[in-house]
């Protein structure tokens, strides 16, 4: 296969998409142009002279690192990830930082301290978090891929909504070194590509251990089972009738949430009639393509959502301890004493939901209640990654829906904060196992890509992605209208 680029005219693309989108930060224009220039004649078996976009909160030396929080605006890194350096060696550009919620925290981009990204589908949607930047500069062609980092859903749940691939590697298989961190031991670097071949390349390129990050592994060479697949299926309908009870159930528990959160957290495994569609028409087309389907079940699925958010917000409260003015960040002119300095830089510096999170985790880890919370969590984690591994003894991978609405947009179309939490459902379980999750376009539904993801074994990213591949093969991803093909 050969590039089909067509260099002339990218500048134009790019101005015309990047004032309706706001996905980058910062981008290198020259870097970009010259790229797009370079990679004709290329072929897209291999990397180089490709241009790529890096979240945020991945460090690429002398570019910006500010996790997309005022905290950290200024900041230039001096080193570069070990994922970056990887891809450079394959002749891979790092073009630019994009746009995301701050310090990774949300779902829609629309907690970034600088600006809002919106979906390549429709402006006044979002593009997903988040890796929204990511997400969208793809889908509109702007870059071939782009690094993102998933801890709940950050890679999967913006590819999904802007239409694109987006891989969520086994834990570990990845370097961590020189991303920022959010929660560790539930985040990996991720790939957001625009084709699942090409999401192959990028991660075969960043996969393995490294001495700079002491939880990453070199992944046993990949055994893909011989055809047919057996794809395990989860049944939406089940699971939210699942949720439902379990919260009915605990009412009058001291720890029950309100009537109101209550509702909102039972809908939230329930699909949007248009993603109903969408999953119904993949399994459809899986099947079509000779692969056996069969029910799966995952019982604790339906705490998946707590447990996540006290894990995660457990680590992030000391994680983000270090952005205190004296070490990291940006000082206020003035302070008392080192307290206020700390005291000032905090309060300045982080947004309303980050300081959310930090309270939420200094709460879940404070002395004399970890039994009750963090340890509670750290059981039901187990109980997962064990419903995991029995339901994939009976079957090759899991089918899974992404989220349970589209993109969603803004003011009276939004999801509340509670609810777009709530719905992180489907992704978070497979951070809480350490899975792999391969989220991908299956189609589109009343104007907006819809899709599905593939949770497989421990180190099976392999089939995961044979599976998306011969999916594409078959139905080819739509592309948002105006999209070019520059990268072929
Ligand atoms: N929605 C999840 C959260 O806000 C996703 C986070 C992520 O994967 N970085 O925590």
């Amino acid at each position: 296969m050969s590039h089909t680029v067509v260099s002339d005219g990218f500048d134009a693309y790019y101005d015309a998409w990047e004032a309706k989108l706001g996905s980058f930060l910062e981008v290198d224009r020259d870097a970009l142009a010259s790229s797009a220039a370079r990679s004709t004649g290329g072929s897209s078996s291999n990397l180089d002279g490709l241009p790529f976009g890096v979240k945020d909160n991945i460090a690429v030396e002398g570019m910006r690192l500010s996790c997309a929080s005022k905290l950290l605006d200024g900041f230039a890194s001096p080193y570069s990830a070990s994922a970056i350096t990887r891809l450079m060696g394959r002749g891979a550009v790092p073009v630019g930082k994009t746009n995301m919620d701050e310090f990774g925290m949300g779902s829609s981009t629309d907690n970034s301290a600088f600006q809002r990204t919106n979906n390549p589908w429709d402006e006044t949607r979002v593009a997903g978090g988040s890796s929204g930047g990511s997400a969208a500069a793809v889908a509109a062609g702007l870059v071939p891929f782009a690094l993102g980092s998933d801890t709940g859903g950050s890679v999967r749940q913006p590819a999904n909504f802007c239409g694109v691939v987006g891989l969520k590697p086994t834990y570990g298989t990845v370097s961590r070194f020189g991303l920022v961190a959010y929660a560790s031991s539930l985040e990996t670097i991720g790939v957001i590509a625009d084709s699942a071949t090409r999401a192959r390349l990028v991660y075969e390129a960043i996969r393995g251990s490294d001495p700079m990050d002491q939880t990453s592994v070199d992944a046993p060479a990949d055994t893909i089972p011989s055809q047919p697949r057996t794809i395990g299926v989860l049944s939406p309908a089940s699971l939210a009738k699942a949720l439902a009870v379990t919260l009915a159930g605990e009412a009058g528990d001291a720890d029950a949430l309100s009537e109101e959160a209550a509702r909102e957290a039972s809908g939230a495994a329930v699909l949007e009639p248009e993603v109903a569609r969408g999953f119904e028409a993949a399994k459809e087309a899986l099947r079509a393509l000779g692969h056996k389907l069969v029910d799966v079940n995952l019982p604790s699925l339906k705490y998946a959502v707590p447990a996540y958010y006290t894990i995660a917000t457990a680590e992030a409260s000391a994680n983000l301890a270090r952005f205190d003015g004296i070490r990291y960040g940006n000082r206020p002119a003035y302070a008392e004493n080192p307290d206020d300095l700390i005291d000032k830089t905090r309060s300045a510096g982080f947004g309303d939901e980050v300081k959310l999170r930090i309270l939420l985790g200094t709460f879940v880890l404070r002395s004399g209640f970890q039994d009750r919370y963090y340890l509670r969590a750290q059981r039901i984690r187990t109980g997962i990654r064990l419903d995991f591994d029995r339901a994939l003894s009976g079957c090759d991978a899991i089918l899974m829906p992404v989220f349970p609405t589209r993109a969603f947009g803004r003011g009276a179309e939004a999801l509340s904060p509670f609810a777009q939490k709530a719905a992180d459902i489907f992704t978070c379980c497979a951070n809480l196992a350490g899975l792999p999750a391969l989220a991908f376009p299956t189609g589109v539904e009343g104007g907006l890509p819809v899709g599905a993801q593939l949770v497989g074994r421990a180190f099976g990213e392999g089939l995961l992605f044979e599976l998306a591949e011969g999916y594409e093969a078959a139905h080819p991803i739509v592309r948002p209208a105006g999209y070019k093909a520059f990268w072929g």
